[in-house]
């Protein structure tokens, strides 16, 4: 099998069953955020036309997946369950030295990619229609899952293997042929995951992998004709131009996008492990997940008290290069990435009372990586700009509120709606809030990040639109329904339906 990444880093497109090295004039270098003297990839910016030729490997290799049946289907992600699960140490380095986030988070990736693998190679077993009853005698009809054809998806730098998987995994297993457009900065897990499904025997051209420019190459994937679906997780900007682009072509698409989390904190809540919970939420991965805490909406009655434990807390996360050991966050992905979280830090410094962190970490192990430090203000106003913009970054804004209503409405108050949680003890509260919360995901007493391989993921209001991506839900985006009527009755039908 020829590598895709050599001894130098120089990243390779896999087109049509080939490692191909990319004609691309430019070359973009990715260096380790946390130190930023070592280069990990050379990322080729490929061509338009190299994506034209990785989507006609896919439209070729259409029909012989199509026909191939859906349990063989998923003996080959169960292989690459396997080989995944041998690499899974490696994996986990790869992919901090490539994002940054501590080991022990990245570990957590690959077990969660894993999950999601094994779970999707199950539903190759049960990818069933349903039958039903008809109006006429000796009539049956029922409904059976259709693969769509080229799939492209599209995916972001902050979880550079679950989410290439958990879009690959299911588009495979349905019958279709895909094409992934990793995010520049992270190509190394996208092109492992592609060599783990070349190992466990994909045929040639049923995945394809073109690394590259999201304007040139993403944009190639969006706008050919012969791809008939884009999955799409990344900025609600970029979304929105893919979802409008989509519309005008009648394709299909599905889009994941920005959040802004919140925690709701009752004053009869369990505050030391709310602030456990808080501080991974907020803190972990450098608040660079979709589902990371960056609100803590709490009654003023407990506020001071929780704030202070907060603080304290959040003094003891350790910050450092996430390859190391005991290490909880590490840097921000790039400089562009931790320019902006150092210019909503100088916005937070106007609209709240700065508590903790509140800089650029330069000295000594620092020096060469993106640091910012863990950084809380309080008495934020609900309407202000730390308050309802996403951030991405380790910038926690607590607002305080008299009362549960207010609680609410404060957590509501955003265009965003991926993750929440609410923390007290209250029963008729706690189903409240899951009646009135405007997220797609919520949790009781535990933190808004995480979830299950076998349960949907998903927002909604700005955050998400089309089909939930994960679990047994994730194949309605990937097939279609074809619904059949079957008269047995060997005559003209007698009555008429309509
Ligand atoms: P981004 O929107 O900048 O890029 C995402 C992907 O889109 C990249 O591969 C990029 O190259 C590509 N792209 C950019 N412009 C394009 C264009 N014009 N046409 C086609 N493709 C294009 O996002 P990012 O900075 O990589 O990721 C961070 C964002 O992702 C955050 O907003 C975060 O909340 C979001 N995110 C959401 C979820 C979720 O499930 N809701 C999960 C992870 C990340």
């Amino acid at each position: 099998m020829a590598t895709a990444v050599s001894s130098t880093q120089a990243c390779r497109n896999f087109i049509g069953g080939k490692w191909v090295e990319s004609k691309a004039a430019k070359i973009a270098e990715r260096r380790n955020p946390a130190n930023t003297d070592e280069v990990v990839a050379r990322v080729p910016l490929s061509s338009r036309e190299e994506m034209r030729e990785a989507i006609a490997a896919a439209k070729a290799a259409f029909p012989a997946w199509r026909d191939t049946p859906a349990p063989n289907r998923g003996k080959i992600l169960f292989k690459a369950v396997r080989i995944m699960e041998e690499q899974k140490e490696e994996l986990a380095r790869m992919l901090t030295l490539e994002e940054g986030k501590a080991v022990k988070d990245s570990l957590g990736e690959v077990q969660r990619s894993i999950n999601i693998l094994e779970f999707m190679a199950g539903e190759a077993r049960r990818l069933n229609g349903e039958s039903y009853p008809s109006e006429l005698p000796k009539n049956f009809s029922y409904t059976v899952r259709t693969p769509i054809g080229v799939i492209g998806a599209i995916t972001p730098w902050n979880f550079p293997l679950c989410i290439p998987v958990w879009k690959v995994a299911p588009a495979l297993v349905a019958g279709n042929t895909c094409v992934l457009k990793p995010a520049e900065l992270t190509p190394l897990c996208a092109i492992r995951m592609t060599e783990i499904f070349e190992m466990a025997g994909l045929p040639a051209g049923v995945l394809n992998l073109v690394l590259g420019a999201g304007e040139q190459v993403g944009d190639e994937l969006v706008q050919n004709p012969d791809v008939r679906a884009i999955s799409f997780t990344g900025s609600t900007e970029i979304g929105c131009q893919i979802y409008a682009t989509g519309a005008r072509r009648m394709q299909k698409v599905q889009c994941e996008m920005g959040g802004k989390n919140p925690v709701v904190i009752l004053a009869d809540a369990d505050l030391p492990l709310a602030v456990e919970s808080v501080v991974s939420g907020a803190f972990a991965s450098t608040g660079q997940r979709c589902t990371a805490t960056s609100r803590v909406v709490i009654e003023e009655s407990v506020a001071h008290k929780f704030v202070a434990m907060l603080t304290e807390r959040t003094k003891k996360f350790n910050v450092g290069n996430g390859l190391d050991p005991g290490i909880d966050m590490g840097p921000s992905v790039d400089e562009k990435q931790m320019n902006t979280v150092l210019k909503y830090i100088e916005i937070g410094k106007q609209e709240g009372k700065l508590l903790l962190g509140g800089q650029r970490l330069t000295d000594g192990a620092y020096a060469k990586g993106y640091f910012v430090a863990p950084t809380i203000f309080d008495h934020v106003a609900t309407h202000s700009r730390i308050a309802q913009e996403e951030i991405f970054g380790p910038v926690l804004s607590v607002i305080r509120v008299k009362n549960f209503d207010e609680a609410l409405e404060a957590a509501n108050s955003v265009r965003y709606g991926l993750a929440s949680a609410i923390y007290s003890s209250d029963a008729s509260k706690i189903f409240e809030f899951i009646d009135r919360i405007e997220t797609g995901i919520t949790h009781v007493n535990s933190p808004t990040v995480g979830g299950e391989a076998h349960l949907p993921f998903g927002g909604i209001k700005d955050t998400g639109v089309g089909h939930r991506e994960v679990g047994h839900v994730a194949l309605d985006f990937y097939t279609e329904l074809k619904t059949v009527y079957i008269d047995y009755t060997g005559r003209k039908r007698e009555s008429s339906i309509y």
